[in-house]
């Protein structure tokens, strides 16, 4: 099964992603966390990136498709994937329609998940992240056991560079302009599954099983 996690950054795609991957037997993929790791470990992709992540801005169309492909090109999306954070663009959406479509597959299911912008920017602000396996923790409701430590892998527990509330702000304008178009795109193609993500993760993960087990 294939599955795209449309949402405005913040919104809990990611919080989202990892119960439903682990239910669903599937990699969750966040082009974002790709982007990071290779940052953290100055590749050269790491360094094309970096200037646009930074300024909130979206990594051009050509290098981000790239990365998808050889992400699901691996041996563990055999059987389906669930992407997090692409596509983000009209111009990727169609792109990635071509290349499914080469390979004689399709998407699934497109969730739509929706906050409302004053509790994203809180949420961000609380939001921490460990920069070496990407585990979110939040500074008011899951902290890790040690003080700035991984419960998972052990690594730094931070707060991302792009958290900050101008950057949001910039990263939310930028959703509004080149992403959100794609709800109209995936409404037209009759993919979309709406989720009002107020009432936290656990709960729209259940009502995501629910809607993906009824349609696919
Ligand atoms: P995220 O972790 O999904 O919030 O992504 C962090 C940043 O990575 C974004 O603000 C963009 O700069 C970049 N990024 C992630 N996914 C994409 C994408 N599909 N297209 C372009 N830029 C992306």
């Amino acid at each position: 099964m294939k599955l795209i996690l449309l949402g405005a950054p913040g919104s809990g795609k990611g919080t989202i992603a990892q119960p439903l991957s682990i239910q669903l037997g599937i990699p969750s993929i966040s082009t974002g966390e790709i982007f990071r790791q290779n940052i953290h470990e100055h590749t050269d992709l790491g360094k094309i990136v970096k200037e646009y992540i930074d300024r909130g801005e979206l990594v051009p169309d050509e290098v981000t498709i790239t990365t998808v492909e050889h992400r699901i090109a691996r041996e563990d999306c055999v059987n389906g994937f669930i992407l997090d954070g692409f596509p983000r663009t009209i111009s990727q959406a169609k792109i990635f329609d071509e290349i499914l479509g080469k390979r004689g597959e399709k998407i699934a299911a497109v969730i739509n998940i929706q906050l409302e912008d004053e509790i994203i920017i809180k949420r961000l602000a609380n939001r921490r992240v460990c920069e070496k396996c990407g585990q979110t923790y939040n500074l008011k409701y899951v902290m890790p056991k040690v003080e700035s430590v991984c419960d998972v892998c052990g690594g730094k527990v931070l707060q991302r560079d792009d958290d900050n509330e101008e950057t949001v702000r910039k990263r939310l304008e930028t959703y509004r302009v080149k992403t959100q178009p794609l709800v109209e795109y995936y409404e037209k193609a009759n993919l979309l599954i709406h989720i009002d993500n107020t009432l936290g993760a656990e709960e729209s993960v259940k009502v995501i099983l629910d809607a993906v087990s009824k349609d696919v």
